[in-house]
């Protein structure tokens, strides 16, 4: 069995690095010469090493179980964690039924007690739907609110993370928060090409499916220490654990009740609606505002559409006028990146919400492409076909030149 093993090098005010070194088999999934660590908003000094280590241990599980291989913890890891783990594997193991999920973990386990209570709760928390919903939900628990840097902004992308801080740490003010946020570059340990190959299987990408989640909890921990948090509310289905008598708990992540999310948060006051700013755009030049332009943009604001918000898209934040609604329809009919098994996991249902909320929504002759539109069979579009023709010989000539070079 490959080993990966993995321990602290150091801690200091705000910041926690760490070591790990593998075997053969985990080295196509990890870069060794990318030493990882986590930058925090507040001073973490006094963290426990036993829950310092934690992050980086869980973050790295989902490839060790992959891999069959045994993570080994060279100093202490809390106890409520290492509890946890074999549950969170079994969490994975359900989702992904067709992967096989093996692997071990050996670490001496310590109990941790956090020194005061100052919060209850948190609520992670990007800009996202599922992320705005959540922290509605919960709002009058006053829960602490959480940012990461180094999952959908990537930690190089600075000015992206500025305006999006910014933004957030306003959202805390606006609702009487309290607000921390902390960086990462984990997602620069990994080899996420490899990665999305191995669970190809499952059709989810290695990030959204089999990282992002487990990682969000895992880099909190700190936090539920420093804080003395009860609950952390993340919206992942594996994204939970236990850590220093803390919860990570799933917080409805079920996608399938997307178009009940926008219908609550369309529901919600005036004054609460004008607090409401979405960050949901993932395009990895991105200067941390919505770009209008790419699927997830365009997905979030046709569900906006069709569930008739009040005041148009324009007040969460979007930009959306007749050329936006042209650009949309060329966008689907053109662009390689919307495939028709993404497109079928979201916009059947965005389609049937339009037709339930026809005679309230105003022009709707505007999106009669949109309803009309066959998902199953958007990647026919002959542009299309032409396009991913290109790309892959653009692919193998790359390759070709790369094998010449060596
Ligand atoms: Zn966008």
């Amino acid at each position: 069995m490959d080993i990966i093993k993995i321990s602290l090098v150091g801690k200091g005010r705000q910041k926690i690095i760490a070591s790990i070194t593998f075997d053969e088999g985990p080295h196509k999934y990890l870069h060794s010469l990318v030493t990882p660590w986590i930058e925090y908003d507040c001073v973490i000094n006094d963290v426990p090493d036993s829950v310092a280590i934690v992050p980086f241990v869980a973050a790295i599980l989902p490839i060790a179980w992959l891999c069959d291989a045994e993570v080994v913890v060279a100093d202490n890891i809390d106890a409520d964690f290492l509890n946890a783990v074999e549950r969170i594997k079994q969490g994975f193991q359900q989702a992904y039924p067709m992967l096989n999920f093996g692997g071990k973990i050996t670490a001496t386990p310590v109990h941790n007690v956090p020194h005061q209570q100052i919060l209850e709760s948190a609520c992670l928390f990007s800009g996202g739907i599922h992320g705005w919903a959540s922290l509605m939900r919960h709002i009058d628990e006053k829960p602490l609110m959480i940012s990461l840097c180094g999952s959908d902004i990537a930690v190089t992308n600075r000015k992206a993370w500025r305006t999006v801080n910014k933004v957030n740490k306003q959202t805390a003010k606006d609702f009487g928060l309290e607000y921390t946020a902390l960086t990462t570059n984990f997602r620069e340990v990994i080899k996420e090409k490899a990665l999305n190959k191995l669970v190809k299987e499952s059709g989810e990408s290695w990030w959204q499916g089999f990282q992002q989640g487990i990682l969000l909890a895992a880099y909190v921990a700190p936090l539920a220490y420093v804080y003395g948090l009860r609950n952390i509310y993340n919206v992942s289905k594996t994204g939970v654990m236990d850590c220093c008598g803390c919860h990570v708990i799933d917080d409805d992540s079920n996608s399938t009740d997307r178009l009940a999310k926008f219908r609550y948060l369309c529901s919600l006051p005036d004054d609460i609606i004008s607090k409401i700013k979405f960050h949901v755009c993932e395009q990895p030049n991105s200067d941390g505002n919505n770009c209008c332009r790419c699927e997830k943009c365009y997905r979030t604001i046709l569900t906006l559409v069709a569930v008739n918000c009040l005041g148009g898209v324009e007040r969460f934040g979007f930009a959306w006028d007749d050329k936006a609604i042209r650009r949309c329809h060329h966008f689907f009919k053109t662009d390689i990146s919307v495939t028709s098994s993404l497109a079928m996991r979201y916009y059947p249902a965005i389609q049937q919400e339009f037709i339930k909320n026809k005679e309230s929504i105003h022009d709707f002759a505007k999106y009669d492409w949109f309803v009309k539109m066959d998902f199953s069979k958007i990647d026919e579009y002959a542009v299309k076909k032409v396009r991913r023709f290109f790309k892959k010989v653009k692919v193998a000539t790359r390759k070709a030149w790369r094998r010449i070079g060596r």
